[in-house]
């Protein structure tokens, strides 16, 4: 390690991806440094996955209360408390950047609270203060976009929507991705009258068609107000304080707070990239190798600043194979494929693998099993929301090509899911897994007979 740097490794940023090759980077004696200018653990922690999940299991109980009647518990309507699952949020939250301050200082790197600059392709300036480093790590993932329009600056995005000071009776939610769907379900789930807009035909592009058509109807089951080709023309603050949003329909909408979630950009505003020779490419994403180089040698990129894949797990990959390839030998490149998802809404989507258009584009011989039920449990719950369940066959190879589900812990149960499917698992091995009864999940090993097929790319009847 050389002496003519005040560290080995200075990381810009302590969020997800930031803090795990820190971490690891120090466990190795590499002398780390990580300048940190907003809150420890970054978006995952503070704005994102954890508040996301604890609100989502808030709104789940307005259900769970409904169905407990069935099983046998008489239960009041108990009014909801906005403030105190804030408040409680608030404090798990705290808690957890303390966790990943100890973390770091335990593993030896040093935090620098600041904002960090690059001043050339090996010095960072965090608050007035120059630091030369043998290499620099920019790990400072994305910040939410929301088109300019007429009184654009009154909605809210995900920075803001954890910790609201009121509850918003009506809200409307505008966007068709990961976040506008887990909100629309999160505020609908709490009470609000919500209303989600989306400017194409279906929401959750990218996704199973036949996943998407299936979670529209099912959230439109639990009274989300889904309109799609619809868009934003202004917004307004009416007299009372509620907004008015015009849409392009030509028709008014009245809400309490609007949330804008649509997508995300990297965040690379007054990072100084020029000044390292560092590119970007269109809409400014910073431009990486397969191991994760930029276009100055000693600077390098992770994360959602990458702009490859948006999630947690992936950034986490990012920074322990930087490190491995690093300081270690014989490292070898993230693997891309089938990275398993889920979109927290109710119910969830649990998915991994191609959606049947895209596993079509491969594999023109290809079996789809499909299953589509009622959970056990909403048998007495007196629900009506159904679960859908999808396993897709490359008929040549037999190798199972894509998994997914819609329905209660449709997450947890994908996770497993996956491992399978990183092991090259046939439908044969799916076949001879024993179920485990009675649960959704044994569904995925019981599939005997494809619901539909296609040969040479053309669908059998
Ligand atoms: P971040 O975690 O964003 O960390 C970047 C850090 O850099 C931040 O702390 C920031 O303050 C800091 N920073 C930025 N610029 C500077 C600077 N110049 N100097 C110093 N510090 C700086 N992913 C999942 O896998 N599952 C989920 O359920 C999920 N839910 C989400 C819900 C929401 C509402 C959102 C917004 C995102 C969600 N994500 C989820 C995505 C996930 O949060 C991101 O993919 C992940 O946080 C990316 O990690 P990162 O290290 O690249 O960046
Ligand atoms: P996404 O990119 O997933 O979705 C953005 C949505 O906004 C799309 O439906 C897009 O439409 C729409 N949109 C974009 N621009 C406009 C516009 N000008 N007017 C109207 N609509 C527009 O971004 P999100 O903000 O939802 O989330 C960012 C990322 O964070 C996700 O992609 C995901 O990787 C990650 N995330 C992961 C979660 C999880 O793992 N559970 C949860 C939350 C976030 P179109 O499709 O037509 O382009």
């Amino acid at each position: 390690m050389s002496k003519d740097y005040d560290f080995d490794l200075f990381v810009i940023g302590a969020g997800s991806g930031g803090v795990r090759a820190a971490r690891m980077a120090a466990a190795k004696g590499v002398r780390v440094a990580v300048a940190e200018d907003r809150y420890m653990g970054g978006t995952c922690v503070n704005v994102g996955c954890v508040p996301k999940k604890l609100y989502v299991y808030a709104a789940h109980y307005a259900e769970m209360f409904e169905e407990a009647r069935g099983f046998g518990w008489d239960s009041e309507q108990v009014p909801f408390q906005w403030q105190r699952l804030r408040d409680n949020k608030s404090a798990e939250i705290s808690r957890l950047n303390g966790i990943y301050q100890r973390l770091l200082d335990n593993s030896g790197a040093q935090v620098i609270n600041g904002r960090g600059k690059l001043v050339d392709a090996h010095t960072v300036e965090v608050n007035g203060s120059r630091y030369r480093a043998e290499r620099i790590l920019i790990a400072t993932g994305g910040w939410p976009t929301v088109p300019e329009f007429p009184g654009s600056e009154l909605a809210v995005t995900s920075n803001e929507i954890f910790d609201l000071d009121e509850f918003p009776r009506r809200v409307l939610i505008v966007g068709g991705g990961y976040i506008a769907v887990e909100f629309a379900g999160i505020f609908a789930g709490l009470g609000a009258r919500t209303t989600q807009l989306y400017r194409g035909d279906l929401f959750l592009r990218g996704f199973d068609q036949e996943v998407r058509e299936f979670v529209a109807a099912e959230m439109r089951k639990k009274g989300v107000d889904l309109r799609f080709n619809l868009n934003v023309e202004s917004l307004e603050k009416t007299a009372t304080g509620s907004l008015l949003a015009a849409l392009t329909d030509g028709s008014t909408l009245e809400v309490d707070a609007v949330l804008y979630a649509t997508g995300r950009a990297p965040n690379v505003v007054g990072l100084g990239l020029e000044s390292a020779g560092v590119e970007q490419a269109q809409g400014g994403a910073i431009k990486v190798d397969d191991n994760f180089q930029t276009s100055a040698p000693s600077v390098y990129a992770i994360g959602d600043v990458i702009n490859r894949v948006q999630l947690t797990p992936v950034a986490l990959a990012e920074g322990m194979q930087l490190v491995a390839h690093l300081y270690d030998e014989n490292a070898k490149p993230v693997d891309y494929e089938l990275i398993p998802t889920a979109v927290f809404c109710q119910p969830n989507i649990g998915t991994v693998g191609l959606s049947e258009e895209q596993a079509l584009t491969r594999y023109p011989n290809l079996d789809v099993y499909r299953s589509e039920f009622r959970a056990l449990k909403h048998t007495l719950s007196g629900s009506d929301e159904r679960t859908l369940m999808k396993l897709l066959v490359d008929a040549d190879s037999e190798r199972v090509v894509g998994v997914h589900m819609v329905g209660a812990d449709a997450g947890e149960i994908m996770q497993g899911i996956a491992v399978a499917l990183r092991a090259g698992a046939t439908k044969a091995v799916f076949d001879t897994t024993i179920g485990i009864h009675p649960t959704a999940a044994e569904e995925f090993v019981t599939m005997r007979e494809p619901s539909h097929c296609y040969r040479d790319g053309q669908r059998q009847p």
